[in-house]
């Protein structure tokens, strides 16, 4: 859209045209509508990259204005296009026209009201949500204050149950002051959906997966049934140890697990709780602990991307451009301050292509730069597309493609590269399953009722004044977990959660921890690989490369069903691959688990 005087030369059409004609005209002036809205979207969308990548690596107030503006101005030019486009909605025109109008409409995270003011307190609100965010930080009587990292670390590191619970009421305090300001924000973004023509704000967000939102919410329900078995089997035999551990009094056998001893502030990925379970290691072969053999090469953070680069050239991707390497931050820079939260880039929607990490030799950080990668890798294989199917066929995929290489990080993986000499016994997987499993599968459960209960925040069905309870509602039924101490409606626990402060969707992640496994098995397969699907490496694998790049060209310019068709000759998400990939962890923890009290 170059000029808003063209839309008004429609409304000037001769109404006594044939109807043929007038609908040729209109689909070819829609055409040339949208032609004009992708080339000025994407115009402002290196923009707000430009200004948000200099924001977020120079913190100060000026370049926070200056993204904020940025922001300010695709959300205002997005509604008008949105508001615009209304009256090519009765038009029958071809497929990919038909969809990128979709696509237009679904665009917004934050729908806002038409009104300027209106947007602009959503778009402040919203501002200093993130803020209020990023500068939480917890102050202890003795005048130390701790900052988000901070709190992970202890809630990841400390076996006192009472440090444990001062830490974790801490940093749940940053939560009550954005209350009213996170309920003024969820009714102005329901005004705006409103105004482009959905019930709320969470209708618009589940309108993103290709079928209606009542059956999209239907099919989270079928995959979290396929995989809650898994789930409980896992709750009863944590649980079971940690009583073991803390006492009944602390953990009650047969109740929900309190949230503060699980490893994380949010209890929603168990992994740095491990070594509490008591599972005995078999000494056969090198110890498979990651951030040593990235220590005993004495890798830097720069040479860590490269392996993770190399993943991906093994099977037939091109190498990262030169520009990658200069523009990307790898190391938290000492004299200034920057969002560490790692993320990748596409700055000018075709090579700029970048990440933003501050990396710690460890085998945490190994694993988020190979997901990291996978936006990188998918944001290129798409760059052809028409800006509006620069996207992943869904948000879960987007997330769950580098997670899929990230499970090929198998100790013969690292054999391969030289990371690892001798390769453990089998006899070594209960563990290594059991490693993965506390984050992976711990995890599903959260990232599930996360939106349950925004959508239900969105539609008014939990009303303001209910926040907290409901909250502390869902996180029982889905995790099975309880707040350490009481809380009130003079709480706000959600808040605490990035992703609730920031306004982003969540669900995608629920999506992308299934289908994750889907793509590995997929890719597994194309390998030619055969044996128990733990153990699957596809590196060095051209055919599951071609695979694979195959499906992540096609971007959103098809239905998602098609794209995942495409790798896996499937057209459902299905969690089969996951509960393969753990089938022997599920049976082990069977056995440990029998004559304990199931679920909560
Ligand atoms: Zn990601």
């Amino acid at each position: 859209m170059k000029s808003l005087g063209l839309v008004f030369l429609f409304l000037a059409m001769n109404f006594l045209e044939t109807h043929a004609y007038a609908q040729t005209t209109a689909a070819a002036e829609a055409q040339e509508f949208m032609n004009k809205a992708e080339a000025q979207l994407a115009d402002l969308n290196v923009k707000v990259q430009r200004a948000s990548w200099v924001q977020e690596n120079f913190i100060t107030d000026d370049t926070q204005a200056m993204a904020a503006d940025a922001i300010d101005q695709v959300t205002a030019v997005t509604t008008a296009l949105v508001e615009q486009a209304k009256r090519f909605d009765v038009l029958a025109l071809p497929p990919e026209l038909t969809r990128k109008f979709m696509l237009l409409k679904l665009s917004l995270t934050a729908p806002a009201p038409k009104d300027a003011a209106l947007r602009r307190e959503m778009t402040e609100i919203g501002v200093s949500l993130d803020g209020d965010y990023g500068k939480g930080k917890y102050c202890r009587k003795n005048g130390e204050c701790l900052d988000i990292t901070a709190i992970e670390k202890v809630m990841s590191s400390s076996r006192d149950p009472e440090e444990l619970k001062e830490v974790w009421i801490g940093w749940q305090a940053i939560g009550p002051p954005m209350r009213q300001r996170y309920s003024r924000f969820v009714d102005l973004s329901n005004q705006g959906a409103r105004e482009m023509g959905f019930k709320d704000t969470g209708a618009l967000w589940r309108s993103n997966y290709d079928m209606t939102p009542e059956e999209f919410s239907a099919d989270l329900e079928r995959l979290w049934n396929q995989v809650k078995p898994l789930y409980i089997s896992l709750h009863t035999f944590v649980r079971w140890k940690l009583a073991e551990k803390y006492g009944p009094n602390v953990v009650p056998p047969d109740g929900p697990i309190p949230a503060h001893l699980l490893g994380n502030p949010w209890a929603q990925q168990w992994g740095n709780i491990y070594d509490l379970l008591g599972v005995q290691e078999d000494k056969g072969g090198d110890s498979v602990n990651v951030t040593e053999l990235l220590k005993k090469k004495n890798l830097d953070p720069k040479g860590m991307v490269k392996y993770g680069e190399g993943f991906f050239t093994s099977m037939g991707f091109a190498p990262l451009p030169s520009t990658f390497w200069e523009r990307s931050l790898f190391t938290k820079p000492a004299d200034r301050e920057v969002v560490c939260h790692a993320s990748a880039w596409d700055v000018d929607n075709f090579d700029d292509l970048r990440v933003k990490m501050c990396i710690q030799v460890r085998g945490t950080d190994f694993v988020t730069i190979h997901h990291e990668l996978g936006h990188n890798f998918y944001q290129r294989a798409y760059k052809d597309q028409p800006f509006m199917f620069k996207n992943g066929a869904n948000d879960g995929f987007h997330e769950a493609i580098g997670d899929a290489i990230a499970l090929a990080i198998t100790p013969e993986y690292l054999h391969q590269v030289g990371l690892l000499e001798n390769v453990p016994e089998a006899s070594n997987d209960i563990p290594e399953l059991l490693k993965q499993a506390l984050d992976r599968v711990a995890f599903l459960p959260f990232g599930l009722m996360i939106d349950q209960w925004r959508w239900k925040v969105f539609s008014g069905e939990i009303a303001a004044a209910d926040y907290n309870k409901a909250w502390w509602e869902l996180r029982l039924k889905y995790q099975g977990v309880a707040p350490p101490v009481e809380r009130s409606e003079a709480d706000f626990d959600p808040g605490a959660k990035y992703h609730v402060a920031a306004n982003v969707p969540y669900t995608r992640y629920f999506l992308a921890h299934i289908l994750e496994f889907q793509f590995y098995r997929a890719l597994c397969r194309e390998s030619g690989y055969k044996g128990p699907l733990n153990r699957c490496t596809f590196y060095g694998s051209k055919e599951a490369g071609a695979k694979f790049n195959k499906m992540l060209a096609m971007g959103q310019s098809k239905p998602w069903p098609d794209a995942l068709e495409v790798l896996t000759g499937e057209r459902q998400t299905d969690a089969g691959a996951l509960l393969e990939y753990f089938a022997p962890l599920k049976q082990w923890l069977d056995e440990q688990n029998k004559g304990k009290k199931v679920g909560w």
